[in-house]
């Protein structure tokens, strides 16, 4: 007998995490699930804006007030591959913290909401009924089980489960324009961190260096597949080769020791060409939208479109939206609030990765506001959000 629920979401990462705790704390029944076991490293450069943390406390998680002591950050610094560098302000003190921690305090935040939260789960197969509620089977184990809800959100971040298309035109045109990158990470320590992020570029793609506190730095990198297959399979190869291209990163690296189970790796990696919110069911996060990660932060996308997707999915759910009005009210909101910012965020990552970012650092001394007014245009505005 299936079990039935008002919503699922599937994946429980920041995304999921956050609406399902919006959703529970509106009084529904919410059932989250994930693949994965938790906690777990995630590939991801654990740099957080303020807008993150301004999002995530509205959901009533403050990583401070819960005994974490995050980096702090001010500055980004940007290296290209000839050693020129350029520095920018950042708009507001950043923390770096690791995803082990956070989504885990995510999870409990959620648990103390109501939300029956399922991990090691594997979503087989999705349904519509005639009367709009869907139907979900998962494996679990060795067990089959099946749910019943009335609504259904997508927070599996890029990777889509089987049998889950995105809209069909968009998908075609995606894939034949998308690059496609690999996304690594590492945690290492012995490499002294300023309160900064570092960027170096290398062939193919970028680097980060972030510190994420007590001694210990992220290095994150999203490169390009092809420059990945000339290096080795495993994340130390692939910085080793990436360092290859810039040997200021490589002098970086050299100073530390990568620590043993922090190392992860995404592929394929595509950055959308358009905002996908709504296919079948409302998506949210990477799902819905994945930009370029040195150009906009996914997690602040991941929690606000968890917010604009929870306030219409609660409408619903209490019957003030019929199931048009919810694609239509939260496709028109999401687009409204992440189409030009993937756009400015696309124009950066072109320049960025042409022949003129060698000019980058000349211009930055001629504008000396331009690198933060860069860094400003890929982040979303302040939210001055309250709790009604
Ligand atoms: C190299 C790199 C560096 C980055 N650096 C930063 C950064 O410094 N700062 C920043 O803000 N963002 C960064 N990002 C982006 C950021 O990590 C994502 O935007 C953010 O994690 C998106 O959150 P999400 O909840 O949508 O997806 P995720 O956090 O990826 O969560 C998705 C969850 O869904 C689960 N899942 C997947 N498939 C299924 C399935 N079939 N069934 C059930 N569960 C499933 C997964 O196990 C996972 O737990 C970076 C990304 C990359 C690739």
């Amino acid at each position: 007998m299936e079990a039935q629920v008002d919503v699922v979401i599937m994946g429980a990462g920041i995304g999921g995490s956050s609406a399902a705790i919006q959703l529970a704390e509106k009084g529904h029944h919410v059932l989250l699930l994930d693949r994965q076991e938790f906690p777990r490293h995630k590939t991801c450069g654990e740099f957080m804006s303020p807008e993150t943390k301004e999002m995530l406390k509205f959901i009533g998680v403050d990583p401070l007030q819960l005994g974490i002591k995050p980096a702090t950050m001010n500055r980004a610094r940007i290296v290209l591959q000839n050693g020129k560098e350029m520095e920018a302000r950042l708009p507001g003190q950043a923390l770096g913290i690791s995803r082990y921690d956070l989504d885990l305090m995510l999870h409990a935040k959620a648990q103390e909401s109501g939300v029956d939260i399922k991990t090691k789960v594997m979503i087989t197969n999705i349904e519509q009924l005639e009367d709009q509620s869907y139907v979900i089977e998962t494996k679990q184990g060795q067990s089959l089980v099946t749910y019943r809800a009335k609504a259904v959100i997508g927070a599996y971040g890029i990777r889509k489960p089987r049998g889950i298309h995105s809209a069909q035109e968009t998908e075609q045109t995606a894939l034949k324009n998308a690059e496609v990158f690999v996304g690594i990470k590492s945690h290492y320590t012995g490499i002294q961190a300023e309160d900064e992020v570092e960027l170096y570029f290398c062939d193919g793609g970028y680097v980060g260096i972030s510190p994420v506190g007590n001694g210990v730095v992220n290095i994150a990198a999203l490169l390009s597949l092809d420059s990945v297959q000339r290096s080795g399979k495993s994340v130390k190869d692939i910085l080793s080769g990436a360092a290859f291209t810039n040997s200021r990163l490589s002098h970086r690296l050299a100073e530390g020791v990568a620590v043993e189970g922090t190392q992860v790796s995404i592929s394929p990696v595509r950055l959308s060409e358009v905002p996908e919110p709504w296919s079948f069911f409302p998506h949210i996060g990477d799902a819905m939208l994945m930009i370029p990660p040195l150009c906009g932060d996914g997690m602040s996308i991941a929690l606000r479109s968890s917010m604009i997707c929870s306030a219409v999915t609660d409408q619903y759910l209490h019957g003030k939206l019929t199931y048009l009005e919810w694609e239509s009210h939260y496709t028109m909101n999401a687009k409204r609030e992440f189409t030009d910012l993937l756009h400015r965020a696309k124009i950066v990552q072109k320049v960025a990765f042409s022949k003129a970012n060698r000019v980058l650092p000349l211009m930055g001394r001629m504008f000396p506001m331009l690198p933060s007014y860069l860094v400003k245009s890929t982040r979303l505005s302040e939210m001055g959000v309250s709790k009604s």
